[in-house]
């Protein structure tokens, strides 16, 4: 049942709404604007059905007292006024009132308002919680658009993404990024070895490590299927190499334990600094050929050109 506040000072006035709209409505009354805003607050009615004349605080005061808060301010409000009070009842309208009916008023007109207005109200939440789902539906579907689904990492599509734009700072900046490609050594061995799942664990595992192993402004992607790249903001190729090797240490320290087994792993680095080309496949090259020289220099290792 939809919940109507009655604000009036004159209890004859009250027992005729009253009457009007009991047993369709869930009815409660206040007998001047400052307990009107109480009600308001506590109760959290549908409508106001507003008084305009009231001893000190008034009807139209009161409106604009509910319309400032959140909590209240969108409970519609419609004011009952005497037929001297209409040309006031601008200021009514500005203090945010919806309709206004005067006294003495027709009861079926007067039901029609309140209706009308409940619905619209009805209508309006409505519109406002499906939006809301539409929002978390959007923001749900846009986090595992960019979400590599076994890791939680990032995936490629975002790391990408932030490549362009890391780009796009450096070159108005003239300030330098770097990239860590890492390929766990000998990947294929732990699946053929201990089987896929086991295989599964060790990149959840190797994905933690590197996570734990960067500052809040790196980025992290899972690259592809036992790659991983880096990008570091404001790292030269230096400090890139210095991550890395932290990174290299927590990789070989981790523990991967799977059906009792325990699976020791390692990981090689390859690591470049962003060489102003503006060609993002240019830098990724590079790392990918430090990568390589590193597998060939004996794998578990960081390597720059
Ligand atoms: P290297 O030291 O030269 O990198 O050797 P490697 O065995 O790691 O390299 P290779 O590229 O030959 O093998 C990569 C393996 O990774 C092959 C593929 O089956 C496996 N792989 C890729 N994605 C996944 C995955 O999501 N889960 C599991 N379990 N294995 C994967
Ligand atoms: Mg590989
Ligand atoms: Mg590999």
């Amino acid at each position: 049942m939809q919940k109507i506040l009655i604000v009036d000072d004159v209890p004859a006035n009250i027992k005729i709404l009253r009457e009007l709209l009991v047993g369709n409505y869930q009815l409660y009354v206040a007998t001047n604007g400052k307990m009107a805003v109480e009600v308001a607050e506590t109760r959290l009615p549908d409508l106001i059905l507003m008084d305009v004349m009231m001893p000190e605080v008034d009807g139209i005061t009161a409106c604009g007292i509910l319309r400032s808060r959140s909590q209240t301010a969108g409970i519609p409000v419609i004011f009952i006024t005497a037929k001297s009070e209409v040309d006031d009842m601008v200021r009514g309208f500005e203090a945010g009132g919806v309709d206004y009916v005067t006294k003495p008023f027709n009861p079926s007109e007067l039901n029609a308002r309140v209706k009308t207005h409940l619905e619209l109200k009805r209508t309006r939440e409505q519109l406002q919680l499906r939006n809301e789902q539409l929002n978390d539906a959007n923001e749900k579907l846009h986090v595992a658009a960019m979400t590599d689904p076994l890791t939680e990492l990032r995936n490629r599509r975002y790391m990408t993404m932030k490549i362009d734009e890391e780009m796009a700072r450096v070159t108005r900046s003239q300030r330098v990024f770097s990239l860590i490609l890492v390929d766990i050594d000998h990947f294929k061995k732990v699946n053929d070895q201990y089987g896929h799942e086991c295989g599964d664990q060790v990149l959840k595992q190797v994905s933690e490590a590197l996570r734990a192993g960067i500052r809040e402004q790196d980025h992290l992607a899972r690259w592809g299927g036992e790659e991983f790249l880096i990008l570091l903001p404001e790292t030269d190729v230096h400090g890139a190499m210095l991550v890395a090797e932290r990174l290299r240490e927590n990789t070989e320290e981790t523990q991967v334990v799977c059906q009792k087994h325990e699976i020791k792993v390692t990981a090689t680095f390859g690591v470049t600094e962003y060489d102003q080309s503006g060609n993002m496949d240019n830098s990724i090259r590079e790392a990918d050929n430090a990568l390589y020289l590193g597998k060939k220099r004996g794998r578990n290792r960081v390597t720059a050109l």
